[in-house]
């Protein structure tokens, strides 16, 4: 108690006794990353030497809705207030907005001057896919400096977290929306329920929620243990989904499968006894989910023992390079990132330090291991042995940029679901 950087911690976090979506008590733990800096909060020099906050990363699954889940909850404002994602960096993520707005107008052809809204909006790059299509467009985005950055391009914005207060003052203030849309934002949401309510609030009798986000189901398949940080608050399945929707009168009529991030869902969700048609897609996916143990504790149990085996297979073959002399450092600073380096171990022994595009991330330091951010451009005049690509998910588009740095020697390792080194063997 005497210790004021303890105190102020306890402040920021609070522990959810109960399911998020069902309430149920009935939780148990199956994968524990230990303490865990916030995977987005990188470091300014003059930070180095506060103390860093650390929050318990637990993963649990609920025995009722097969919600699988954190229950440590860190204080929104503080998680998300210098967020420094910023979507419009990636080509990748560039064309999958492109394409992913393409299908919503093509599929949904809405009518002239409706309503088109996102929640965390970010800096604007999936709205303004929608410029130019006779639809009113409104993004809704709690950080401040990426609201800013989405206002000045001219994608109208409110500053706030989505709540059923926003979803009320946007039917007040703009109308009923015809579409709301919503990427990699489902999961960060604690109160999931007031989420819904307000979508009931701001939608259209017809309107459609359609979102994306990561799939729990590929988070198992290939070991994406990275995808676990404080912000994701939950893993999806159909299955859990379903059971959430269903709390509030409304129904999943679509679900697609996406390469996106690892493996993402595209999700569509209507009021139960709105006109589309319902595929036979979500009873498909909960049926696979069934078959495949996504209901059950032990796949999970499973799935946190094959995550510690890859941990000691990564430092090991870390360990050997370092050891023949080799120089390594990691690509991507990404959320994901963080999470494999603190819960690794990996620091500026084994990995002198990291190269990402992101500008607001070069000359800032890593959470938790503190490794300096560099311009990518450091890859090629440094010349290092290896490069650890942290964000794998974009390995494709990093071996197609970075072919200099492979023809001057260079070679990527990737961590998952087996480190493997690419090119690989010279
Ligand atoms: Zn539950």
């Amino acid at each position: 108690i005497s210790d004021p950087g303890l105190v102020a911690m306890e402040q920021l976090a609070t522990r959810r006794e109960e399911c998020r979506i069902c309430g149920s008590r009935q939780l148990s733990r199956f994968l524990d990353l230990g303490l865990s800096p916030l995977a987005n909060r990188f470091l300014q020099q003059d930070q180095l030497d506060d103390e860093e906050p650390r929050f318990r990363l637990d993963v649990f699954l609920c025995a009722d809705c097969s919600l699988v889940q954190l229950l440590e909850i860190v204080d929104p404002a503080f998680l998300f207030r210098d967020y420094i994602y910023v979507s419009g960096t990636s080509d990748t993520m560039r064309a999958h907005f492109s394409s992913f707005a393409d299908e919503v107008t093509r599929r949904f052809a809405f009518q002239s001057d409706q309503l088109v809204v996102e929640v965390a909006s970010n800096d604007g790059t999936f709205l303004s896919n929608f410029e130019g299509r006779d639809l009113r467009l409104l993004g809704v985005e709690p950080a401040v400096n990426i609201a800013e950055i989405a206002t000045e391009r001219g994608i109208e914005t409110i500053n706030e977290f989505f709540s059923e207060d926003v979803g009320e003052r946007i039917r007040t203030e703009y109308g009923p929306a015809a579409c709301i849309l919503a990427t990699n934002v489902f999961a960060h949401l604690d109160d999931m329920n007031g989420f819904v309510r307000g979508l009931l609030e701001a939608l259209d009798h017809e309107g459609i929620f359609i979102f994306e986000n990561s799939y729990v189901r590929d988070m198992l398949d290939h070991l994406e243990f990275d995808s676990v940080y404080h912000e994701h608050l939950s893993y999806f399945s159909v299955t859990a989904l379903s059971a959430l929707f269903a709390r509030h009168g409304m129904e999943i009529f679509d679900v697609q499968h996406q390469p996106v991030h690892g493996g993402s869902l595209r999700v569509f969700v209507k009021r139960q006894g709105a006109s589309h048609a319902v595929t036979d897609a979500p009873a498909r996916f909960c049926a696979e989910e069934k078959d495949s143990g996504l209901c059950d504790f032990e796949t999970y149990e499973a799935f946190a023992t094959r995550v510690y085996e890859l941990r000691s297979s990564l430092v090991d073959l870390l360990n050997r390079l370092r050891s023949e002399g080799k120089r390594i450092v990691a690509y991507g600073s990404s959320a994901k990132g963080n999470t494999l380096l603190n819960f690794m171990e990996i620091g500026s022994d084994l990995v002198a330090y990291l190269v990402d595009k992101s500008p607001l991330k070069q000359g800032t330091f890593s959470p938790g291991m503190h490794l300096p951010v560099l311009p990518v451009e450091r890859l090629v005049e440094d010349r290092p042995d290896y490069a650890l690509i942290l964000a794998w998910n974009f390995t494709d588009e990093i071996v197609s940029q970075q072919q200099d740095y492979i023809e001057a020697g260079g070679r990527f390792i990737v961590p998952l679901p087996t480190p493997h080194i690419i090119p690989e063997s010279r």
